[in-house]
């Protein structure tokens, strides 16, 4: 099977799992496969179809998509066809002889083929060895795709009775997963579910601010790769685009909305590379298969965690870092809200309203993101280090003098009585005269209007900072409320000056995120040269660029600098055919790149490890004075106060040291006792078990910060 691997796709390794089905395929047994977007199914179905005899039938929803993935087997010497309208009868007709006559290894159909007219009769001059169906959960009701003609592979099952079935899919609740297994009348032992993470990919949230700007130079950090721009509507995408533009960035809208000739053309262009940025609304990307998507941001707030993770899914499918942005700001959530209360059914305006929750709470939280994803789709990890998101990158904050701003929020809290949110506060503050304040006559009191100059975003994240430093405390419940602490009293009696982190929102981010370069340092003039022939060859044979090369492949030779046919096929993506087939025309391109640059060839090891790297930087040092505190088995409370910092902050250092395996021994702090199991077992087995659904499930009975601490302890 390696063999198979190397010759015909260029690779030297399995991915995760795929090894295991494709020898459980191969030995006669059904198959259903549950793995991330990117995380190589095809070749689930594509290798065994090599080594079996006959031909490997593969359904497919996305017409759209299967004259790319033909056109990627056929460069790799694999013969393959597909059979959908978008052929003429007498094309159809000759793909029809193809596989009559054996030669075919692989053969793509659309699902109402198999329920057309002549489809059977057809189907007994073959030799199925293999039956494979994509993008499984379209076969049921209970699935966001359901297709009726699915209904239709019921009976094809029956017809080719002595075939495996291997049915894929990368969304699949426990659901519809039954729901699958059996509409294909399959048994249940044969499920192959791997992780959801998706290594490669950063992510990161950022205070939405000056958000043009920041969207400008992240595209330009990313230039010359391919990014998807999401928006919340149609509006919204044409505004962005044309922001871009005069900005001097070329990037095209997509929606719903425009013409179907206009949404093909778009689509098509970013596929061949003509167009770097698309700014879309989520209508962009289901029939959208392309690897080397480097840069997915969201400008506003997404609606559900599950669509946020199948966007930022499209990111990096060909396993290269790539990078995942969303601007927030609670504003969107506000939104959202309006929104979501127009909904009349009043079950799915709860959900509606709970899946909103939830997403806020990713934003909000200060826990590994991809920690927190994978907690919400229920996989509980064993606590490792991510050096792959904001919350486990960014450097401690620089602290600032922020006396007089502070003075004026707690003023402001104490006047209105303790008993508003941070809106309303903020509200106060910068002088709104809104109905609700003037009702409240809070446009009376002597600090209405005595930080009109300071922006929102700011205002937010100092009312933020001011609660991780205790100075204020904000209760939980369906309104948040904000008092002011003991702490934050004191401060203002005695007029103490108050340090907090500088603000995020006012400079832009600095998290240096441009992962997207890969780990090898490879010379970019020639990886340019060979970008530009790769195009080229490209458009000559009418497939999109990746059908030749993938990047990492064009990274990996302007890094070695192979200047002979036998360096060149060790190198990552170059199989047997392609070698044949392109080998020569890179090869000149790469020796004429090293005699004028004096370049030499450096030895590629015969099988070039492929790891990734991944570093546990130095502890920052108020994590290490919270590590060394709690080693001397002080409490929580004990350290916040030794430390003068809130009881969640001291939560959140523990959660980091425990995600970079620093973690002294926490023995003393395990919570124990009925509530504590209690918390535990609704963590397990609740579908989604976010803090805010575990909050609500428990009718507010624990706190957040009782959550937290059990969840810590849950691996
Ligand atoms: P999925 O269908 O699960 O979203 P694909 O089958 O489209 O994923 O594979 C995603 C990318 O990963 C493709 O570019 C594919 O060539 C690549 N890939 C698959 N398996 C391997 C492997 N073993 N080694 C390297 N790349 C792989
Ligand atoms: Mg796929
Ligand atoms: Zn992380």
């Amino acid at each position: 099977m390696l063999d198979l691997l190397k010759t015909h796709f260029g690779y030297d390794s399995f991915r995760p799992l795929q090894k295991e089905i494709i020898d459980h395929v191969m030995d006669g047994k059904d198959a259903f496969v549950l793995m991330p977007t990117g995380g190589g199914k095809s070749l689930c179905y594509q290798l065994p179809a090599l080594a079996l005899p006959g031909v490997t039938l593969v359904v497919s929803p996305l017409i759209a998509l299967m004259k790319d993935q033909v056109d990627a087997l056929c460069a790799n010497g694999i013969e393959a066809a597909f059979l959908n309208s978008s052929l003429t009868p007498k094309e159809q007709g000759a793909v029809m002889e193809r596989a009559r006559s054996g030669h075919l290894k692989i053969l793509y159909v659309a699902p109402e083929r198999v329920g057309a007219f002549g489809f059977n009769e057809f189907l007994g001059e073959l030799e199925v060895s293999l039956l494979a169906i994509d993008e499984a959960h379209c076969i049921s009701e209970w699935g966001h795709d359901f297709r009726p003609d699915y209904r239709n592979l019921r009976s094809l099952r029956m017809k080719v009775a002595q075939a495996p079935i291997i049915a894929l899919t990368a969304t699949a609740t426990p659901q519809v997963q039954k729901d699958i297994l059996s509409q294909l009348g399959m048994g249940k032992s044969q499920v192959f579910i791997s992780s959801f993470n998706r290594e490669n990919l950063h992510y990161s949230v950022r205070p939405k601010f000056n958000t043009t700007a920041e969207l400008v130079a992240l595209l330009k950090e990313h230039e010359g790769e391919s990014a998807i721009v999401y928006c919340y509507s149609r509006k919204n995408t044409e505004e962005v685009a044309s922001q871009l533009k005069r900005a001097g960035i070329k990037a095209t809208a997509y929606h719903a909305g425009l013409p179907k000739k206009d949404r093909e053309r778009a689509q098509d262009m970013f596929i061949r590379d003509e167009v770097q940025i698309i700014v879309a609304t989520i209508a962009f990307g289901m029939g959208i298969d392309k690897p080397d998507v480097r840069l997915v941001v969201h400008v506003d707030l997404p609606k559900t965690i599950e669509g946020y993770y199948q966007e930022t899914g499209r990111a990096g499918r060909d396993g290269l870092p790539s990078e995942c942005v969303l601007f927030y700001s609670y504003a969107d959530r506000r939104k959202q809200e309006y929104f979501i209360n127009m909904i009349d059914d009043e079950d799915e305006q709860k959900l509606a309203t709970q899946k909103l929750d939830d997403m806020v709470e990713y934003c909000q939280n200060t826990v590994c993101r991809r920690f927190f994803l994978l907690m919400y789709f229920g996989e509980f990890t064993a606590p490792t280090s991510c050096d792959a998101c904001d919350n486990c990158v960014t450097e401690e904050a620089e602290l600032v003098d922020a006396t007089e701003i502070s003075q004026k929020i707690l003023s402001a809290v104490l006047k209105t009585g303790e008993r508003f949110g941070a809106a309303h506060v903020c509200d106060v503050l910068r002088g709104s005269n809104k109905q609700r304040i003037v009702e409240l006559r809070h446009d009376t009191l002597s600090v209405h209007g005595i930080a009109k100059g300071v922006p929102i975003n700011a205002l937010r994240e100092y009312v933020q900072s001011l609660k991780t430093y205790g100075y204020l405390t904000q209760n939980t419940g369906e309104y948040p409320t904000l008092c002011v602490s003991q702490k934050g009293r004191q401060a203002l009696a005695h007029k103490s000056p108050i340090l907090l982190p500088k603000l995020k929102s006012i400079k832009p981010s600095k998290t240096k995120t441009s992962r997207s370069k890969s780990d090898l340092d490879y010379n970019e003039v020639l990886f340019e040269k060979l970008r530009a022939l790769r195009k080229e060859i490209a458009d000559e044979q009418g497939v999109p660029p990746f059908v030749i090369f993938g990047d990492r492949t064009l990274h990996e030779m302007s890094f070695y600098i192979p200047l002979r046919e036998d360096s060149l096929s060790n190198l990552f993506g170059v199989g047997a055919k392609k070698l044949e087939a392109f080998g020569e025309t890179f090869l000149s391109v790469i020796r004429t790149h090293a005699q004028e640059h004096k370049l030499e060839e450096k030895s590629a090891p015969e099988k070039i490890t492929r790891t990734n790297t991944v570093s546990s930087g130095a502890l920052s040092s108020t994590l290490e004075e919270t590590k060394s505190l709690l080693a001397q088995k002080h409490s929580i409370k004990e350290v916040a106060d030794e430390r003068g910092l809130s009881h969640g902050t001291i939560l959140q250092h523990i959660e980091k040291l425990l995600y970079t395996d620093e973690a002294p021994d926490l023995e003393h702090i395990r919570p124990i006792g009925k509530d504590a199991e209690k918390i535990e077992a609704a963590f397990k087995t609740l579908k989604h078990p976010s803090l805010t659904a575990i909050f609500k499930h428990f009718n507010e009975r624990y706190s957040y910060d009782e959550l937290r601490l059990v969840r810590m302890f849950l691996n």
